[in-house]
């Protein structure tokens, strides 16, 4: 059986290393932080909970929220009750749990910062602490920011989103999704168990942090929320555009991207953790059956990924977060839209995919 290292063990290193491990591999995840609180709203679609019902079916502390309150960049409300519950994790539990299930399959898990990677020769190489090794394959899961892509493009400008929030001691019963006027981007609060996930996502290539920063303020203001013992943080998110999606490579003779690496995210709503978790899957089913080049094939068909003109052509299957844009959609017939959200939901014609994956 071949000898896998996994760069990442966020949720799609953490799954993948899961279906390497228990289809007989020698798994070794390599993580800097393990289980931490990465920058993330946490909240889990129906989705990834059809796919993966373990993640509602166990003891970790989680919360089910079942409505979201919506608000337009003229300030109207609208209120939606929600069929299915969006899960909401703190990430330092889900990562916790996604490691766990991977360690009692079998793979070996290393808090360690993986260097630089090498798959240039027949076999890939790894440098860590200090010394390069060797491995059968490499599996690249280090997230949006890392700078290990072999043998393909790092994202530019255009292809990043931007983000800013808080995690704030704090509790509440709805989500709550804001769009702004002349912005291309949303402000969230996702509440968690015991604080609230408060946060704002912008295109990179027409915003800025300062821009974002008073946006984000003035929504904790108005939401009366209070900062004073709140920890701050900002990330980037991948934000996908039809040639991200059809030409960048993410799978060589010795190495394959998955999750954010791979910039498998949704690129109207930025839901990311179903995709991090399904690619992660895929991949670890592709390699398992010693195949690995049917990855491109299998997450393209999972995702529905579509092309421009089949988008134009088909406005309806727009994605949706939490099936708010669904509902944003429906109730901008009576209710007047966001230019934030049309231009959003333009935006989607780019690239998206299918809200039925
Ligand atoms: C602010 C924000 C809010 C979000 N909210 C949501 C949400 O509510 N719902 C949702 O579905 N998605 C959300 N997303 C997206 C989601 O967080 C990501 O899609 C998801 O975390 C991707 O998982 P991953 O395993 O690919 O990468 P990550 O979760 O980023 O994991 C990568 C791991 O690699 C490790 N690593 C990186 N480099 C190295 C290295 N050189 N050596 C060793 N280890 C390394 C890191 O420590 C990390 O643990 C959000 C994203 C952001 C930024």
């Amino acid at each position: 059986m071949a000898e896998i290292v996994i760069v990442g063990g966020g949720p799609s290193g953490a799954m993948c290393g899961e279906q390497l491990a228990r289809s007989g591999n020698t798994v070794h995840i390599f993580d800097e932080h393990l289980a931490w609180e990465k920058p993330c709203g946490g909240g889990l679609t129906h989705k990834a909970i059809q796919r993966f019902p373990f993640l509602l079916d166990n003891p970790y502390p989680k919360k089910l929220i079942h409505s979201i309150e919506l608000i337009a960049s003229n300030e109207q409300r609208a209120k939606l009750e929600m069929r299915n519950p969006i899960v909401i994790y703190s990430r330092m539990v889900l990562n916790g749990l996604l490691l766990e299930r991977a360690q009692n399959a079998g793979c070996q898990i290393h808090r360690s910062h993986v260097v630089a990677v090498d798959t240039s020769g027949e076999k890939p190489r790894y440098s860590i602490e200090g010394e390069w090794r060797t491995a059968d394959f490499l599996v690249l899961a280090a997230g949006a920011r890392n700078q290990l892509l072999p043998e393909t493009r790092p994202l530019q400008r255009d292809e990043l989103e931007i983000t800013q929030g808080y995690f704030i001691p704090q509790a509440a019963d709805s989500i709550i999704i804001k769009f702004l006027p002349h912005f291309d981007g949303y402000i969230w609060s996702f509440p968690r168990c015991d604080h609230l996930s408060v946060g704002i996502c912008g295109s990179m290539a027409s915003h800025n942090q300062t821009e974002l920063r008073t946006h984000l303020q003035t929504f904790i203001g108005k939401q009366r929320l209070s900062t004073e013992a709140a920890r701050f943080y900002s990330h980037v998110l991948p934000s996908p555009q039809v040639p991200t999606l059809s030409q960048r490579t993410v799978v060589g003779k010795n190495w394959a991207l998955v999750g954010d690496a791979a910039a498998f995210v949704d690129p109207l709503t930025g839901e990311g953790l179903f995709y991090a978790m399904r690619s992660g899957e895929l991949l670890g089913k592709a390699i398992a059956e010693g195949n690995p080049e049917m990855y491109t094939d299998w997450v393209r068909a999972a995702f529905s990924c579509a092309s421009i003109a089949a988008r134009s052509s088909a406005p309806r299957s727009l994605p949706a977060w939490f099936n708010f844009c669904a509902a944003v959609r429906s109730s901008a017939r009576s209710w007047p839209i966001s230019s934030a959200a049309r231009r959003t939901t333009r935006r989607s014609s780019n690239a998206s995919w299918d809200i039925s994956a």
